[in-house]
């Protein structure tokens, strides 16, 4: 296979930083674009000495048209992942402006840019929020698009632009929307001694390192009476590492094994509940967590997962990670966190 050369928009974040390491690992040619405003900077240091002297990085606002302009005819890539974005669904009631600028109009931003340079394949993350609370499980990728937060609404929006650009030039340009459902852990690699995610995050599973590490006495549980088998939300969490080899696998394939515009769920396809994650954390870590029952939250699904079976197809992905390697990945995430253990931890 070809290197490509790739921009990365957002690349210094969560999910960005996992894509860009592992595009650097395959070999491809990396670039990114960060304004560094909801990201840990190290990620930076770790990609720029992974790539070495190639590495090519502009920190700017995706809402600069100019800016980003100049960035994207510089480092002309073939390929743009568009991994930038705010995604607190609570946070955008509060700020909805804010999210519309930064989630629609930067996204408009980058696909003039990648109209200009004649960008062949524009790979943008949307997420499983575009879906709202339909109660149909589990969901493809036909099923209804109705979000229920202003988060979501901005998703759909970034979708409709980038399946606009593509179709102005079909035969030549490829988009590729993935909707991605609940990312856990991280590569040891961003894993940076006593440093645990932020807490208030929606995250369960960093919520749960937080717990671990003291920050937070305990888990809030939202909701016990989910028509769910045990009351809690049923989500399907998927590893990041899996996330980062579907996006491999988008450059990968071929133009023309694939449609103009491909809409893609990235999940692991299981359904597992709040409760069983919790309760699989505590069987491979010997950690308890002390959980106690908030409210259900406004607008929360009941159960919220994928059917993967068209990104299956479409990419020949598959997840290989389930609950338990996600468990284990947050376990090791701890003992590499902390120069001591966890004032809860008792190993097994
Ligand atoms: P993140 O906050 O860790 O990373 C986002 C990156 O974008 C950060 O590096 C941040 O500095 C950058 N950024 C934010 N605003 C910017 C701006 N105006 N200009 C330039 N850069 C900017 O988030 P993440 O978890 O990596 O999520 C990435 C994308 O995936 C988001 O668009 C989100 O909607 C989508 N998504 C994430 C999840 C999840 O649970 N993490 C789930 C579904 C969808």
């Amino acid at each position: 296979m070809t290197p490509k050369n790739v921009l990365v928009v957002g690349g210094v974040g969560y999910i960005g930083s996992h894509v860009a390491r592992l595009l650097l690992r395959t070999g491809h040619r990396v670039s990114v674009l960060d304004d560094l405003s909801s990201c840990d900077p190290r990620n930076l240091q770790v990609l720029s000495s992974l790539a070495g002297a190639d590495f090519q990085f502009c920190r700017c606002d995706i809402r600069d048209e100019k800016k980003v302009q100049g960035f994207v005819e510089m480092a002309r890539p073939e390929i743009i992942f568009h991994i930038a974005g705010l995604k607190d669904a609570s946070e955008s009631f509060q700020d909805a402006a804010r999210y519309h600028a930064v989630n629609v109009g930067g996204t408009e931003n980058l696909v003039e840019s990648a109209d200009r340079i004649g960008v062949e394949r524009f790979v943008f993350s949307s997420s499983a929020a575009v879906y709202g609370a339909t109660g149909l499980a589990p969901i493809t990728e036909c099923h209804p698009t109705v979000p229920i937060s202003p988060y979501g609404e901005t998703k759909l929006l970034g979708e409709s632009l980038v399946k606009a650009w593509a179709k102005q030039a079909p035969s030549d340009r490829r988009a590729i929307i993935m909707r991605y459902f609940n990312p856990c852990c991280r590569h040891p690699d961003f894993v940076y001694p006593k440093a645990f995610p932020k807490l208030g995050s929606a995250n369960l599973a960093d919520a749960i390192l937080g717990v671990v590490a003291g920050d937070q006495p305990q888990l809030t549980i939202f909701g016990n009476a989910h028509p769910t088998p045990d009351g809690t939300c049923q989500r399907d969490f998927v590893h990041i590492e899996d996330i980062a080899q579907a996006h491999i696998a988008a450059i990968h394939k071929p133009a023309n094994a694939l449609e103009t515009v491909e809409i893609l769920n990235i999940g692991s396809g299981a359904t597992r509940s709040v409760l069983e994650f919790i309760t699989e954390f505590e069987r491979i870590s010997g950690v308890a967590i002390p959980c106690s029952w908030g409210p259900m939250r406004v607008g929360d699904a009941a159960t919220s997962v994928a059917d993967v079976s068209h990104t299956q197809l479409c990419l020949d992905w598959r997840p290989s990670m389930n609950l338990s390697h996600i468990c284990l990945g947050l376990v090791k995430h701890m003992e590499l966190a902390q120069n001591t253990r966890p004032r809860k931890y008792t190993s097994q």
